[in-house]
C-alpha cells in the first residue's frame, strides 16, 4: 500500500483517479488547490504526489518548487496536451515524470508503479550496484558500466553510446516497465525535445544487434506503455 496525494482542481478527475488508486489498494488524500496541496505534501510523508499544473491559489510548478526545497517525494505532473513549456518547467522544478491530460487510467497507473518502484531502487542499491564489479548480468547478457562492454553468450556487441545507455537504463531498472517519455528523459536528457518514437528506433537497432543476432527476446514491448527487460523469459 502506498500513500498518494492528488492535487487537482477538477474534482471529477480527482475522484476518478482516487477510486482507481484505492481499488489498487492505495491510501489516497485529495487537495483541490495548490496551497492546500502544498500544505498537505509538507505535513505528511507521501510516497507519491500527482500534481496538476493549472491550479488555483498556487500553480503546480510553484507547489513543486516549494516542495523540493524540503522534500524529495516523487511527483508526477499532470499537464495539458501540447503544453511543452509546462513539461520542461515541471521537470526543471524536479518532477519525476509527467502525464498528458486526457490520459488513459492504465497509463497513469503504470507510470505510478514505475515512480514507486523507482524510489525503492534508488533507496536500496542492488548487489550489483553496491559491489565492486560494475557488471549487470541479466539472462544471456552482461553489461559492464565501466568498460562500456556488452556481451551476449560471450560475444561482444558493437553499440553506439545512445544504444548502450538505453540498454543500461533498461537493465538497471529490470522488471520495471519504462515509459517512452521516461526513457527519453533518462537516455536523451530532460531538455531533449525530440519525438518519443526516437526510443522505438533505438530499441529496433538494439534488437537487430542483440535479439535477432542471438535468437533471443531480450527487450519486451508493453503495448501502450513502453519497454521492459525481465530477468525471466
Ligand atoms: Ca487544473
Amino acid at each position: 500500500m502506498s500513500k498518494i496525494l492528488i492535487v487537482e482542481d477538477e474534482e471529477k478527475i480527482a475522484r476518478f483517479v482516487e477510486l482507481e488508486l484505492k481499488h489498487e489498494g492505495n491510501q489516497v488524500t485529495k487537495a483541490f488547490d495548490g496551497r492546500t496541496g502544498l500544505d498537505k505534501a509538507m505535513e505528511e510523508d507521501f510516497d507519491l504526489v500527482l500534481l496538476d499544473i493549472m491550479l488555483p491559489e498556487l500553480s503546480g510548478i510553484e507547489v513543486l518548487r516549494r516542495l523540493r526545497q524540503k522534500k524529495d517525494t516523487p511527483v508526477i505532473m499532470l499537464t495539458a496536451r501540447d503544453a511543452v513549456m509546462d513539461k520542461v518547467a515541471g521537470l526543471d522544478a524536479g518532477a519525476d515524470d509527467y502525464i498528458t491530460k486526457p490520459f488513459a487510467i492504465e497509463e497513469l497507473l503504470a507510470r505510478i508503479r514505475v515512480a514507486l518502484k523507482k524510489r525503492v531502487v534508488t533507496a536500496a542499491p542492488s548487489a550489483e550496484e553496491a559491489g565492486t564489479s560494475k557488471a549487470i548480468v541479466i539472462r544471456e547478457v552482461s553489461l559492464n558500466e565501466e568498460s562500456h562492454e556488452v556481451l551476449c553468450k560471450g560475444e561482444r556487441l558493437e553499440l553506439t553510446n545512445r544504444e548502450f545507455e538505453l540498454l543500461r537504463v533498461l537493465m538497471v531498472n529490470k522488471n520495471i516497465v519504462m515509459s517512452r517519455d521516461k526513457l527519453m528523459n533518462l537516455v536523451c536528457g530532460y531538455d531533449y525535445m525530440g519525438e518519443t518514437n526516437v526510443i522505438d528506433v533505438y530499441v529496433r537497432y538494439i534488437r537487430t544487434k542483440l535479439d535477432d543476432k542471438f535468437g533471443i527476446k531480450f527487450i519486451t514491448t508493453v503495448r501502450g506503455v513502453g519497454y521492459v527487460i525481465r530477468d525471466e523469459k
